[in-house]
């Protein structure tokens, strides 16, 4: 029987070399989020403490991590894990976000996928976030609680909002969160990119008002 890997050879997404989803070479240039960063969103900060922006705006979110900055050869990553079909790099994606969790100890006893629009779902035909989280989990040891966030009100993609204050309003109270799974649970929510953290914010308002005592964001990649 012919395998996966006969009608989808594996190739390189960034120098298209044989063999891999993402070759040594290209893993290697990937640029890492490192320290210093805010404490609080985790993007990258000279000064290591609260960013303005976190220290303006009310948080239900305990922090968010991001393992990369959203460029170049992870951002084409993402691309073919979202727009073209590329399930199967979710797995290499995955490995990321897992090393990263057990590297940096965030707090997590329970992983949690951000729900996509049911419209773009049927479209899609897969939460390329639940494809992390399966993998995070498997390679983690930690329960995946799916589809415990819903979303409750039909918010416009938030690449038409333009201010991060439109994004934010777009997405408050969108999500709805009634499963007792999260209740007492440290939880880890799961993206793949963290572009304003408004969709991760409005997610952990849901999960906490359900009785989630922490919730930390961990994005593959975060916009700067
Ligand atoms: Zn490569
Ligand atoms: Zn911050």
């Amino acid at each position: 029987m012919l395998g996966v890997d006969s009608f989808f050879p594996k190739q390189c997404v960034g120098c298209g070399k044989r063999g891999w989803f993402l070759c040594p070479d290209c893993r290697a240039g990937l640029a890492r989020v490192s320290p210093p960063f805010c404490p609080r969103c985790g993007r990258p900060q000279m000064s290591g403490i609260m960013c303005a922006r976190c220290r303006r705006s009310r948080a239900d979110l305990d922090g968010i991590r991001s393992v990369f900055i959203f460029e170049g050869v992870i951002r084409e990553a993402i691309h073919q894990l979202k727009y073209h079909n590329l399930r199967a790099i979710s797995s290499c994606l995955a490995e990321f976000q897992a090393a990263y969790l057990s590297a940096n100890s965030l707090p997590g006893e329970i992983v949690v996928p951000v729900p996509l629009h049911p419209g773009k779902l049927k479209q899609r035909g897969y939460n390329q976030s639940s494809l992390l989280v399966r993998e995070i989990c498997h390679l983690t040891q930690l329960p995946a609680v799916e589809d415990c966030l819903v979303r409750v009100k039909r918010s416009r993609p938030q690449v038409e909002a333009s201010s991060a204050e439109e994004r934010r309003e777009n997405v408050a109270d969108a999500f709805a969160c009634r499963d007792g799974r999260v209740r007492g649970k440290r939880v880890i929510l799961v993206d793949d990119v963290r572009t304003s953290g408004a969709t991760l914010e409005s997610c952990a308002g849901a999960l906490k008002r359900e009785g989630a005592i922490s919730v930390w964001g961990l994005t593959l990649a975060c916009e700067i």
